[in-house]
């Protein structure tokens, strides 16, 4: 396997300083995650790692002093401090208050880049594709993850999908000198603009538009429904895949597991000065203490760490070693023929034994010294000409009929605001609504002004809505950019 497509790993980019570090911020997690680390970091320093540890704290025994974060202000300083991160899965707590550590750690730390590589190791881990070797890219800050969730009547919820210009060109950009850093040929972006027109089609278009400096490459882009089917039927069509955080989440499982086992697939985060790597499989508490876990998605996380920190020789060896262990036949409980296998510990000694040694069938490996990733800063604008030309109010309401609600509105509006429209979960429902459809307590009531407006104005339409007793639980306001709207038209229009 060449360094391009050797899995394969982490994710610099353009060709500028060599780094070579040593300092590394480690965390044991949760369940297996203490079995898997141990076992990693004996390998590693086996393989002659140049590493300088510092133990962090955070998952599941911090969560229980009761800091809802899982990490504690020490923790995020030594990561800090240390640029790289080596974390094996934590647990999050089921129920309301806390907050996963991954998420906060990616998203604090500026980790856009999630890269995680699905590869089979065929004919010895048993695989639905032989050949498959796809690189699926994950934008990791934004999307439904931002995490901005409210109930806002008796029957409605709304998570909050965030989508930003900066964000698609980082990740989209990332993707692309991703791909050409790698020999890969081409990138295939997945998305659902054929629904959400302006978050998705925001990602898409900066796709096509960054895309299009990379003549190099060849670029595609499928819906993500369609493409989550195809990946896991036809893998070989795709190369690198770059994504939204949630359909990246959903896709690079699919693609590990249909590559042989999700217990086999290491990750990267990057970002621009700091960077964690992990296995992209959970704490397995199921398995937790029984010496059967597989420590090789976490190994694979840390030989993409050990590129990235300019240990080449030391990510060779070991990336090899685990390829013969495999070839070999020694093999987990998870991965072996017929469920038996060997222990975590048991398999970590093969790896050990095998440090030196290249695999026979499998593409050995042979890695470079990255280059430092040149992340460009987060890119910016020119700003827009912003008109305020409307407002959506967003109202709970269960009292009639939507002419009821209507003729209550109308009443209520401005001189300027006058009501245009209802919607109810995005349907249009008045005027001219159909009987057949179905409605909650939570109604979109959009106010249009022929001409721009001020705040005011829409502060003196809520007044008159409060004092008409209609209960706004939230408000958009309607903008042009630069003349083009910015807010979509309700379904049914
Ligand atoms: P999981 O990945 O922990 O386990 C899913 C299944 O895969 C289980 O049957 C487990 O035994 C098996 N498995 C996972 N890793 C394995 C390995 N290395 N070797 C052998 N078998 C392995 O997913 P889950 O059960 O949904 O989540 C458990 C906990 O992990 C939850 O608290 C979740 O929030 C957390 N989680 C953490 C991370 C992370 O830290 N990056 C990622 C996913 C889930």
């Amino acid at each position: 396997m060449s360094v391009a497509s050797a899995v394969e790993q982490e994710g610099t980019a353009s060709m500028t300083e060599k780094p070579y570090r040593t300092q590394v911020a480690v965390a044991y997690g949760d369940g297996i995650g203490p079995e898997i680390m141990g076992a990693v970091l004996d390998i590693l320093r086996s393989a002659g790692a140049d590493l300088d540890v510092t133990p962090v704290e955070i998952g599941e025994s911090v969560y229980r002093r009761g800091v809802t974060s899982g990490i504690e202000p020490s923790a995020w300083q030594a990561m800090r401090r240390a640029g790289v991160f080596l974390k094996a899965p934590v647990t999050t707590p089921q129920g309301g208050g806390y907050k996963s550590v991954n998420v906060t750690i990616r998203k604090t730390l500026g980790l856009f880049a999630n890269v995680r590589p699905a590869v089979a190791y065929h004919p010895f881990v048993r695989t639905m594709h032989p050949g498959m070797d796809v690189v699926v890219i994950r934008e990791n800050e934004e999307d439904l993850y931002a995490g901005i969730e409210h109930r806002q009547t008796d029957q409605v919820y709304q998570c909050l999908k965030l989508i930003t210009r900066p964000g698609c060109e980082r990740i989209v950009r990332y993707a692309f000198d991703y791909a050409r850093a790698h020999g890969r040929k081409k990138v295939t972006c997945f998305s659902k603009d054929n629904i959400m027109k302006f978050t998705d089609g925001l990602f898409h278009k900066v796709f096509d538009e960054i895309g299009a400096e990379y003549p190099d490459l060849e670029r595609g882009h499928m819906i993500v429904d369609i493409g989550a089917a195809r990946l896991a039927a036809r893998p070989g069509d795709f190369d690198v895949v770059v994504t939204p955080n949630l359909y990246g989440d959903i896709v690079s499982d699919i693609a590990a597991e249909v590559a042989g086992s999700v217990g086999l697939a290491g990750s990267a985060n990057i970002g621009e000065t700091l960077a964690m790597f992990e296995a992209i499989h959970g704490s397995a508490p199921d398995i937790a203490g029984r010496d059967i876990a597989n420590p090789s998605g976490l190994l694979l996380g840390a030989v993409m760490m050990l590129v990235h920190m300019g240990q080449a020789q030391a990510a060779s060896l070991v990336h090899n070693a685990l390829l013969r262990t495999l070839e070999d036949g020694v093999h987990t409980p998870d991965i072996a023929a017929g469920g038996r296998g060997v222990g975590t510990g048991k398999f970590a000694e093969a790896v050990m034994a095998r440090l030196g040694r290249q695999p026979r069938t499998l593409k050995p490996v042979s890695y470079d010294s990255p280059d430092r990733p040149a992340q460009a800063g987060v890119p910016r604008q020119r700003k827009a000409v912003k008109t305020i030309v409307g407002v959506d109010v967003f109202l709970h309401w269960s009292d009639g009929d939507v002419s009821q609600l209507a003729s209550r509105l109308q009443q209520a509006q401005t001189e300027t605001l006058a009501l245009s429209m209802i919607t109810n979960r995005g349907v249009k429902v008045w005027p001219n609504g159909y009987p057949e459809t179905f409605c909650t307590d939570h109604w979109r009531c959009r106010f249009l002004a022929a001409k721009e407006i001020p705040h005011e104005e829409i502060l003196r339409l809520l007044l008159r809505l409060s004092s008409a007793k209609l209960d706004f639980i939230k408000i958009e306001n309607l903008c042009t950019f630069d003349g083009e709207p910015g807010f979509s038209l309700g379904q049914g229009q």
